[in-house]
């Protein structure tokens, strides 16, 4: 059991009223609060030794430099990677998985060859792969689902030929809390000579992640989702695929020496940091980890698992109300729809009562049009939220569909 108070009150942004009603934020797989560790880490740091890194030599450079090489530290023991060289830090999800299609894209990837994704995917984890494949005449493969929103497997193993260079996928689905078996679709992979690119925006909160165990190629997520701040971000990558890969942005830090008739390249993972990173955000990443480390992630997940079946339960005896995403493994996010009354209204009435949860498309419109929906109502859950809060939602939302209906 989870000291719930005693996490809640490490969260400031938790204690305010929202018209009129104590806040509940079950909006946690957009972005997660932040506790006050991770503000005060920001805080000291332009309070205290604010200050270029790597190239200083003075006392508050030299202060910054060793915060921020630190938390690479941190992310590499979060994740189990092999070395600090592979872990680079990026402004999120988004820019990771751009960086990967550009230079990999490039290295790599060549007219006719195949790049696999699935129906699941986020918006960011479709685009990159399309303007790849214009930009040089590769195809896209797209991984089916059933209705319950799982990855048809063996649709996948038929698409794996020796064409297939990349397989980009979620590890846990954002719109429906699927949790894909990234270990099967690894070794598949592996089998035909394809690289696996792990989209793990939303596993890095809540599962326990061993890249090496997992021996996935990349893996990639957002500090944002981890109750760090936004505009951070990590890419992680296997060594020999990073050394081969050209950079993705020119500029300072990321070279060895430039002279207007050759430039040299840095060593990783400082190759793939062009400019000025973002300091201040990547040392307070260092702090969000530890604080979830110390809570523990199977601790984090049984209460966040917990309250999602509670209310899983609690909508399916709802009348007229669908869940959607029915997946044997899923993680703490509970979307549904009902019949008869559009997802924004629900959305806005119980926000009048204080919950905060998301409605739309999730940036998942193919995975919403196989489904056969515009968009859901999406509830996903976080360390600090409590069963008095989920009770108090399904209260709220059987009031609400009465009075809609
Ligand atoms: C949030 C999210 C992204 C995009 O992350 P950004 O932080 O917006 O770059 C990609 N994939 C999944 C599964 C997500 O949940």
């Amino acid at each position: 059991m989870l000291a719930i108070q005693k996490i809640r009150n490490d969260f400031p942004v938790l204690h305010q009223q929202i018209q009129g009603h104590q806040l509940v934020y079950f909006d946690n797989a957009a972005t997660s609060q932040k506790p006050k560790v991770v503000i005060n880490a920001l805080v000291a740091y332009y309070q205290g030794y604010n200050a270029n890194i790597h190239r200083g030599i003075h006392t508050l450079a030299e202060k910054a430099t060793v915060a921020f090489e630190q938390t690479r530290e941190t992310v590499k023991e979060f994740i189990k990677a092999g070395s600090t060289e592979e872990v680079i830090f990026t402004k999120g999800t988004t820019e990771g998985i751009n960086l990967v299609a550009a230079t990999f894209g490039r290295k790599f990837i060549k007219a006719d060859d195949e790049i696999i994704i699935s129906t699941l995917e986020h918006h960011s984890n479709i685009v990159p792969w399309q303007l790849l494949c214009e930009a040089t005449g590769a195809k896209l493969r797209i991984i089916p689902i059933n209705d319950a929103g799982e990855l048809d497997l063996e649709a996948y193993e038929k698409l794996l030929t020796p064409r297939t260079k990349l397989v980009s996928v979620v590890h846990i689905s954002n719109a429906l809390g699927t949790i894909n078996p990234v270990e099967t679709i690894i070794k598949a992979a592996h089998k035909v000579g394809a690289a696996v690119l792990i989209d793990g925006a939303q596993s890095a909160p809540h599962l326990t992640v061993d890249v090496q165990a997992m021996d996935c190629d990349f893996y990639i997520f957002s500090a944002h989702k981890v109750y760090a701040p936004t505009g951070m971000g990590v890419l992680y990558g296997k060594k020999h695929w990073l050394e081969q890969m050209p950079p993705y942005l020119g500029g300072g830090e990321m070279i060895k020496e430039v002279s207007f008739e050759k430039t040299t390249f840095n060593v990783l993972p400082y190759k793939f940091e062009a400019g000025t990173p973002n300091i201040a955000d990547t040392i307070a990443l260092k702090y969000a980890l530890d604080y979830v480390q110390e809570i523990g992630k199977p601790a984090i997940a049984a209460h966040e698992n917990q309250l999602a079946r509670i209310v899983s339960d609690a909508l399916r005896s709802i009348k007229g109300l669908r869940l959607v995403g029915t997946a044997a493994e899923k993680a703490s996010i509970v979307s549904f729809v009902v019949d008869g009354v559009h997802h924004l209204d629900i959305g806005m009435l119980l926000d009048a009562k204080g919950i905060a949860v998301r409605t739309g498309h999730h940036c998942t419109q193919p995975l919403m049009k196989r489904l056969g929906v515009e968009g859901t109502v999406r509830a996903s859950f976080a360390v600090y939220n409590t069963e008095e809060e989920v009770l108090y939602f399904v209260e709220q939302l059987e009031k609400i569909i009465t009075k809609l209906r």
